[in-house]
């Protein structure tokens, strides 16, 4: 182990919270297996060997957006030939096979539609919980939850208190990107600042509902804008408690207005490793299969990760951006793809409640 590292290991085992300057030496350090194993035993510390998986469906009602954010492969002006909007009955279908597919999670989320009103989204929420009574809805970004405050000119809390009332169970954690201005300025300059994605949630959180919160990293953002993003998250997340999963999502540049490779192996591991230890009151971390790939995500359970998603089924918003693993990955791919790494697959819903623990046998050498 370098020596920089040592004091940080000290730490970790102590059970002493970390400093930015900790993360930083961690991300610099370049010592994967070091800092891997650190995040390793955070992270059984709080999970054991429990790996959490969901049977879930994502929904993007609308790839039509007003922020065209320039990392954005996703969205589309009206008038471009890729715009869709789902009809209500297109979305219920969905709703259908994923409640056929034994699914507990619906993952909703899309684009600022400029035309598209309040009321559709409340009755979007309110015909899914009334036909889809047994699933949790997990939707909308805090940049969209914003928009719907613009659009309707109530204040944050009366529209989180209708959507809540409608059938909204969680929000799913996404548009936080990277909060430093200077970043937000070259990749997303339409969308709200980081101040607000953060007011936004503490609202979220103070209507009772629980959160994620994701970091996009991989485009134009230094070390030090990492560790900032963190610190603000773990700031929140000591007045609240309302976090449930830090998700770190690799930027995927193809189709989008930003000249950068995709990330590599040693990136992302770190970006999830690093997570684990510094955010000490984030219960989860999660590996987003579909953006690192179900190898990689399979090897972050040994570098702080206690969560690879779910099952998914139709995945436009990385794919768009040129994300090379597949769309949908079945339960015994994912049972399979846990036990081969040593830990106990368990079935979650939304709020890690248990659906299923799989028995630890049956581990291919
Ligand atoms: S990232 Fe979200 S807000 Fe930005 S353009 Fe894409 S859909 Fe719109």
């Amino acid at each position: 182990m370098k020596p920089e590292l040592r004091s940080i290991r000290d730490k970790v085992e102590a059970g002493t919270r970390l400093t930015d300057d900790d993360a930083l030496t961690l991300y610099r350090s370049r010592d994967l297996i070091a800092v891997g194993e650190m995040a390793d035993l955070a992270n059984r510390r709080k999970n054991g060997d429990r790996v959490y998986f969901i049977v879930n469906r994502h929904i993007n009602p609308t790839n039509i957006c007003i922020n065209r954010c320039k990392f954005c492969a996703f969205s589309k002006s009206e008038d471009e030939p890729l715009a869709y909007t789902m009809t209500m009955e297109e979305i219920l279908s969905r709703a259908e096979e994923a409640q056929a597919q034994k699914a507990t999670e619906l993952h909703i989320v899309g684009g600022l539609h400029p035309r598209l009103p309040f009321g559709f989204y409340l009755e979007m929420l309110r015909t899914l919980r009334e036909r889809f009574p047994s699933m949790h809805i997990q939707a909308f970004t805090a940049v969209e939850i914003d928009y719907f405050a613009q659009i309707t000119g109530l204040p944050l809390p009366e529209v989180i208190s209708q959507l809540k009332e409608a059938g909204l169970g969680s929000l799913p954690g996404g548009g936080a990107e990277i909060f430093a201005p200077e970043v937000r300025a070259a990749i997303c300059p339409e969308k709200i600042p980081g101040s607000r994605w953060l007011e936004v949630m503490e609202a979220v959180h103070a209507a009772g509902l629980k959160s994620n919160a994701t970091m996009l990293y991989g485009h134009v953002e230094s070390l030090e804008s990492r560790v900032g993003h963190m610190r603000l998250l773990r700031e929140l997340q000591d007045r609240t408690g309302g976090f449930q999963a830090f998700i770190p999502l690799a930027f995927h540049p193809k189709n989008t207005e930003i000249a950068k490779g995709f990330t590599t192996g040693v990136e992302d591991l770190m970006a999830l490793a690093v997570g684990r230890l510094y955010l000490d009151n984030f219960a989860h971390i999660k590996s987003f299969w579909i953006m690192v790939g179900p190898k990689l995500a399979q090897v972050s359970l040994h570098f702080g990760v206690d969560d690879i998603d779910g099952t998914v089924v139709e995945e436009k918003i990385t794919h768009a951006a040129g994300a090379q693993a597949g769309q949908e990955m079945g339960v015994s791919d994912l049972v399979t793809m846990i036990r081969q790494a040593g830990r106990i697959p368990v079935e979650r819903d939304t709020l890690y409640n248990v659906v299923r623990e799989f028995p630890a046998e049956g581990v291919r050498a």
